[in-house]
C-alpha cells in the first residue's frame, strides 16, 4: 500500500507544531501538506492539485510564483540582503512609489505585517493625540495584538460588548478599544460627543472583508472623515485587505474618502512579509524622532531587501494595462453566475463581495453591520465549504470568510468551481 504523504507530513506536524498547524485558521479539517504552489493551483504531497480560492490569506492578488515578482526577488538577493543601517535604495523608491499612488500617503514607514501596521498606527495615534481610547467596529479585524483583538465574529449575545479574541489579553490595554456597529456614524457621533478628548483614533475596513464584504457606505465613511477632523481623532484606514487588491491607491482611491493615516499588507508584496503604515506627513514624522515626543517603531526585519522587490514588482505587475479590469470582470462574472444557481435551486442565499473578493451569504435580507450577518445558514455554509474542500477547493471551512480570485485565476477554471458549488447545494440544501 502506498503512504499518504499528506497523512505522514501532518503526523510529524502534530508533535512539533501546536495543533499542528501555525495557527487555527490555516486546518481545512483534513491532513493537507501543500509542496507546491503556481498560478490558481496548490499541489500537495501526493501530486495532487488543488483550486486556491485562499490565496494566502488574500496576500496573492496576482496568483502563485508570478515569474516577474520571483526573478525581481532573485535579482535583488544577489546584490544585497538585510543591514538595518542607514538608508537603503529599495526603501526609497518603494516609499516613492507609495508615496506617488495612495492618497494619503506623504509618507510611508514599513513594518512587516498588517498587524504590526494596525499596532504601530495605532501607537502613533496615541502619541499625537494624547487620547487613549481608540473605536473599532464590530466584525471588523486588524490584527492579533492586544489593541484590537476582539470583536470579530461574536456571538450575538457579545455583540459591541467587550468579547476577546483570545485567553491573555491585556485588558489595560483592550478596556480602551470601543467596539461600536459598523455603517452606525450615529453611534460614532453619540460617542465622540459623550466623551470630548478621549478618543485617539477611529479604525476601519473600509470594506469590512473579515465579515465577508460589507461595503461602508460613502456616507459612513465621509461622515467618520467628518467626525474625525471634528473631535481631532486620528482616521486610520485598516486598507490591510482592501489596499493593492481592489486599487493600487487602496480603496480610499476609489470611494475618495482620504484618511489621515493607512495600514496595508497582505497584496502589497505578493506573498513576502510586509506591512506599513502611510499617511500625512505631519503625523509620520513623529516615527523619525528619537526621545521625547518621538514614537519608537522598532524592527530588524523592517524593510527587508527581498520584500521591498517584491513591493516594487507587485507595482509594476498591477500597473499593467486591464489587471484590475480583468479581476473585476471574473469578480462579477462570479457573483452573476451565483446568483443564477441560487435562483435556479431557490435556496435563501445572496453573492456577496467587491472585486475579486467573493463569497456566499446564506441569507436573503440586506446587510450593513454584523448584526444583520446572525441570519447566516452557518450549517449550510459550513457544509459547502467541507465538501468543496473533498473536491480540492481551498476554501476556509469557516462561516462567512471571504473566497479570493487572483489574476490568475481563469472563467474555465471558475466554472468548474461554479459546476460543484450547484452540485453540493442541490443535494444539501
Ligand atoms: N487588518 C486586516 C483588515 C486584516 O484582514 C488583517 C489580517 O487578516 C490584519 C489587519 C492583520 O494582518 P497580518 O495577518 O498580516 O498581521
Amino acid at each position: 500500500m502506498s503512504v499518504d504523504l499528506n497523512v505522514a507530513l501532518s503526523e510529524r506536524a502534530r508533535q512539533v507544531l501546536p495543533g499542528g498547524h501555525l495557527s487555527p485558521s490555516r486546518k481545512l479539517g483534513q491532513p493537507y501538506a501543500f509542496v507546491r504552489a503556481e498560478g490558481a493551483y496548490l499541489y500537495d504531497a501526493n501530486g495532487q492539485r488543488y483550486t486556491d480560492y485562499h490565496c494566502g490569506f488574500g496576500a496573492h492578488v496576482l496568483g502563485h510564483g508570478i515569474a516577474s515578482i520571483r526573478d525581481r526577488v532573485f535579482e535583488v538577493s544577489q546584490r544585497i540582503d538585510l543591514i538595518g543601517a542607514g538608508i537603503i535604495d529599495l526603501e526609497v523608491e518603494a516609499a516613492e512609489a507609495l508615496v506617488r499612488l495612495i492618497p494619503c500617503a506623504e509618507q510611508v514607514a514599513f513594518c512587516n505585517s498588517g498587524s504590526e501596521a494596525t499596532y504601530h498606527a495605532l501607537r502613533l495615534a496615541r502619541a499625537v493625540t494624547g487620547a487613549q481610547r481608540i473605536i473599532k467596529f464590530q466584525g471588523g479585524y486588524h490584527g492579533w495584538h492586544d489593541y484590537v483583538a476582539m470583536n470579530g465574529q461574536s456571538a450575538a449575545e457579545k455583540l459591541d460588548d467587550y468579547d476577546p479574541m483570545s485567553d491573555g489579553i491585556l485588558f489595560d490595554a483592550a478596556r480602551h478599544t470601543v467596539i461600536l456597529p459598523y455603517n452606525d456614524a450615529d453611534a460614532v457621533e453619540h460617542y465622540l460627543k459623550a466623551n470630548p478628548g478621549q478618543v485617539a483614533a477611529i479604525i476601519v475596513e473600509p470594506i469590512a472583508h473579515n465579515m465577508g464584504a460589507v461595503a461602508a457606505t460613502r456616507e459612513f465613511l465621509q461622515a467618520l472623515r467628518l467626525l474625525s477632523s471634528e473631535h481631532g481623532v486620528i482616521l486610520i484606514f485598516d486598507e490591510v485587505i482592501t489596499g493593492f487588491r481592489h486599487a493600487l491607491g487602496g480603496y480610499q482611491a476609489l470611494i475618495g474618502v482620504t484618511p489621515d493615516l493607512a495600514t496595508f499588507g497582505k497584496a502589497a508584496s505578493s506573498g513576502y512579509p510586509v506591512g506599513f503604515v502611510a499617511g500625512r506627513r505631519d503625523l509620520l514624522e513623529r516615527v523619525g524622532r528619537s526621545g521625547e515626543r518621538g514614537v519608537f517603531m522598532g524592527g530588524t526585519f523592517n524593510g527587508t531587501p527581498s520584500t521591498l522587490a517584491a513591493v516594487l514588482a507587485t507595482i509594476d505587475a498591477l500597473s499593467q494595462q486591464g489587471v484590475y479590469e480583468r479581476l473585476f470582470a471574473l469578480g462579477d462574472y462570479l457573483r452573476s453566475q451565483l446568483d443564477g444557481i441560487i435562483e435556479r435551486l431557490g435556496i435563501e442565499a445572496q453573492s456577496a463581495g467587491f472585486g475579486s473578493v467573493w463569497l456566499l451569504y446564506f441569507f436573503s435580507g440586506p446587510y450593513r453591520q454584523y448584526r444583520d450577518l446572525l441570519a447566516n445558514d452557518d450549517e449550510l455554509d459550513l457544509a459547502l465549504r467541507r465538501r468543496l474542500i473533498e473536491q480540492r477547493q481551498i476554501f476556509q471551512p469557516l462561516q462567512l470568510k471571504r473566497l479570493y480570485l487572483s489574476a490568475s485565476h481563469t472563467r474555465e477554471i471558475v466554472d468548474d468551481t461554479l459546476g460543484l458549488i450547484e452540485d453540493n447545494l442541490r443535494s444539501l440544501r
